[in-house]
């Protein structure tokens, strides 16, 4: 299937995304953005998402991308990129009111309930699969480069067990188009900023292992957020740089939102399905890397996650 056969006679295509988009979320949706504003020029295309972090203002077109939207208006497609429509947040409603839905995604958690879903769970990463879904041709350097950093954060710069070769073909293929790749990933995936790499420290030394030392876990509260200004978009790679720990099966990492209530990130070497224990909260992911929102004390979280995952170890 490609993408274009799907949007025949659309004269209104809206394109969305999870809330707190990720790498992949953002070089996706404006992938595909830039894609259908070339082929399809008589159509009026628009992306909604939250704010991207400043690191992908090296996207063309990025301050396009619509933060809020126009009760009045309904467009004949709506396409929601890397996540369930549930996590579309602000924009549900847009997407409900669609003439018809596209989903396209990698998540296992993703069971696909639009007209048209194209869910493919071996897939790195949504911008991968988006890959395929156009035409070769047509992707020019712009496209090229919103694609590959899509790909870069879901693969950890290809780190991950989720490359495959095609992946490393794709990603070859992309890289021809000129764009400074290196750059790409310095930019986007490893340059932090001196209070990032400060709360990451801070996150890292107050972590605890448990469970025989398989598991870790660190919290940021409300207050440390404020003693180091920064948001929840400083705090990406914590989870991971926890998970790099010799020895551990899985890293948990929560932040404060709210008043008991949690985000949650859940990574693990596979010895984990944390894609099964985030949606036994309400979330969902991948095996390797999911994620869910908790309500309760984070010591209530840690109690309650630690019985999944101490199932899991006894089912070993
Ligand atoms: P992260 O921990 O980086 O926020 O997310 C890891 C993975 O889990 C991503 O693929 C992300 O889309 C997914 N994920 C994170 N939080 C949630 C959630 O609350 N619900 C669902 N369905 N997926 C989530
Ligand atoms: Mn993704």
């Amino acid at each position: 299937m490609k993408i274009i056969d799907e949007l025949q006679g659309a004269e209104t295509i809206a394109i969305g995304g999870h809330v707190r988009p990720d790498g992949d979320c953002v070089g996706s949706v404006m992938g595909l953005y830039l894609y259908l504003c070339k082929e399809l020029p008589e159509a009026k295309i628009d992306v909604y998402l939250e704010k991207p972090a400043e690191i992908f203002d090296c996207i063309s077109r990025i301050k396009d991308i619509k933060t809020e939207f126009n009760n009045k208006i309904t467009y004949d497609v709506f396409i929601a990129l890397d996540t369930v429509p549930e996590r579309l947040g602000d924009f549900v409603p847009l997407y409900e009111k669609a003439g018809k839905t596209i989903n396209v995604d990698h998540h296992v958690s993703n069971t696909g309930s639009s007209d048209v879903n194209v869910i493919e769970p071996q897939r790195s990463s949504t911008a991968e699969l988006l890959y395929e879904l156009m035409d070769a041709e047509k992707i020019d350097e712009q496209i090229a480069m919103a694609i590959y950093i899509g790909i870069i954060h879901d693969t950890g710069v290809f780190r991950y067990s989720n490359t495959s070769p095609r992946t490393m073909q794709i990603a070859s293929e992309l890289i021809k188009f000129g764009f400074d790749h290196s750059k790409v990933c310095e930019d986007t995936f490893f340059e932090k900023t001196y209070l990032q790499t400060q709360i990451m420290g801070r996150a890292v030394l107050e972590s605890m292992r448990f469970m025989q030392d398989r598991c870790i876990v660190s919290v940021v509260s409300r207050r440390m957020m404020e003693f180091y200004q920064v948001t929840s978009k400083d705090l990406d790679g914590i989870v991971n740089q926890l998970q790099s720990v010799k020895g551990i099966d899985c890293a948990i990492f929560m932040y404060e939102t709210g008043t008991l209530e949690y985000k949650v990130s859940l990574r693990s070497n596979g010895r984990v399905d944390v894609s099964a224990v985030a949606a036994k909260f309400g979330g969902g992911g991948h095996v390797r890397a999911a994620g869910c929102t908790m309500n309760g004390t984070y010591h209530d979280n840690i109690n309650n996650l630690s019985i999944e995952i101490a199932e899991q170890f006894r089912n070993e």
